[in-house]
């Protein structure tokens, strides 16, 4: 049976040259990168080179704004509740975000609720798109901080960043974007675009899992996250995760070299699927047609369940997801689908295909085969899907 490997937003393949580039600092240069010795000098000097290539990578004006994580959730936490903190001791106490963000994002707001700070969740209307406006007109004196995603994990919808990063500037409030979705797929520069603060991790882009980074525009200071040692220029302590940081490096060059030939390529095979699949009736797409990431596709089948559709799925050899997969197995339907708008029976019978590299042509066509028979079989079981016909009936 064909596999096909359809969730690349959830986790990517590890690339080849990645892990030959890591080998090293998993096997002999194990020495501390914080110790004097020969080995440990070596391993310091591949986190230093690898700070430096992300700097460069990103558009950043100086290694030091990049301190290394362990992925994109704690970036996010760490930005967020970091600088939230710090701000708070100047009277700032007040968060603009978007509803569709990331739980790591979206939760740690929550946290920070709890501590007394007041958050505006702006919406993201039908097409899954935060309005520059919106955000101008949430402001205020109080605001510590706006924090809006690059692109949308599960609709791919891509956030007008370079106009929020410009009015933040004008209006002196520090801009944080999750980009962990984006990173690979866009053009992004911190400093031509005005961001302040941007999460990403490996993982999402052909790196081990594990790593990720935090760039914090020089001046920018979120509280220390972790007491210890004087690793990250002591806000982050901890030994370094030596092969990680160098595979993140490593994978973010290889992902941004080929990233204008994939994009061409994904966005051909992204619009061949959605067209496909739109032929199926009471189908519809989720999140703009066109400011959407190239990889990614999000439908909604009336009258089914997705995890039904999933299991299907899975059965044909095709590995996908109803959205977020730290969500999977939550009854409630993605808190993004009921933010464009979907009422909650349609957002339950929704499916993410997310492609990289790693997919093909082959790969669409055998998804365009196997979807469309996979629907008409649960529908044919489903009593939602007889109600639909019925109220079609009675017109
Ligand atoms: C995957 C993802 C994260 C979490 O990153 P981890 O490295 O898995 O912690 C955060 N935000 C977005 C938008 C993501 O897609």
């Amino acid at each position: 049976m064909r596999k096909i490997y359809a969730d690349n937003a959830a986790t990517t393949s590890l690339h080849p040259q990645v892990l030959e580039e890591m080998m090293p600092y998993l096997t002999t240069v194990y020495g501390n990168p914080s110790s004097l010795y020969q080995t440990g000098a070596v391993a310091k000097k591949a986190v230093e080179n690898s700070r430096e290539k992300i700097a460069q990578l990103i558009g950043a004006k100086s290694a030091n704004e990049i301190y290394f994580t362990s992925g994109g959730s704690e970036a996010d936490n760490w930005a967020i509740k970091g600088m939230c903190r710090a701000l708070k001791k100047k009277g700032k106490n007040h968060i603009i975000t978007s509803k569709f963000e990331h739980h790591a994002v979206l939760h740690t707001c929550k946290a920070l609720e709890k501590e007394g700070f007041e958050v505006t969740y702006l919406d993201v209307y039908e097409n899954g798109i935060v309005k520059v406006e919106d955000v101008k007109a949430a402001i205020k004196d109080t605001t510590a901080l706006v924090t809006i995603m690059y692109a949308n994990n599960e609709i791919g919808t891509i956030q007008p960043i370079p106009e929020i990063g410009k009015l933040c500037r004008e209006n002196k409030v520090i801009f944080h974007t999750d980009a962990v979705q984006a990173m690979g797929n866009v053009y992004i520069n911190v400093e031509e675009q005005n961001i302040d603060m941007l999460s990403l991790t490996g993982h999402k882009f052909h790196g081990p899992k594990g790593c990720g980074a935090l760039y914090c525009r020089r001046g920018v200071r979120p509280d220390v996250l972790i007491d210890g040692g004087a690793q990250e220029r002591s806000r982050r302590a901890g030994t370094e995760n030596v092969a990680g940081i160098v595979g993140l490096a490593k994978a973010l060059e290889i992902t941004l070299d080929t990233m204008e030939k994939r994009n061409a390529r994904l966005t051909k095979m992204r619009d061949r699927l959605i067209d496909g699949l739109l032929k199926i009736e009471r189908s519809r797409l989720n999140g703009d047609r066109t400011h959407r990431l190239p990889g990614n596709v999000n439908m909604c089948f009336e009258g089914i369940e997705g995890e039904s559709l999933l299991l299907k799925l899975d059965m044909a050899g095709i590995s996908a997801s109803s959205g977020s997969a730290c969500t999977s197995g939550d009854l409630d339907p993605s808190h993004v689908l009921l933010s464009i708008g979907l009422p909650h029976e349609i957002a339950h019978g929704s499916m993410r295909l997310s492609f990289s590299d790693d997919n093909t042509e082959e790969d669409i066509d055998y998804i365009l085969e196997q979807v469309p028979p996979i629907v008409d079989y649960l529908r044919m079981m489903s009593p939602l899907w007889e109600k639909i016909k019925e109220e079609e009936r009675n017109g």
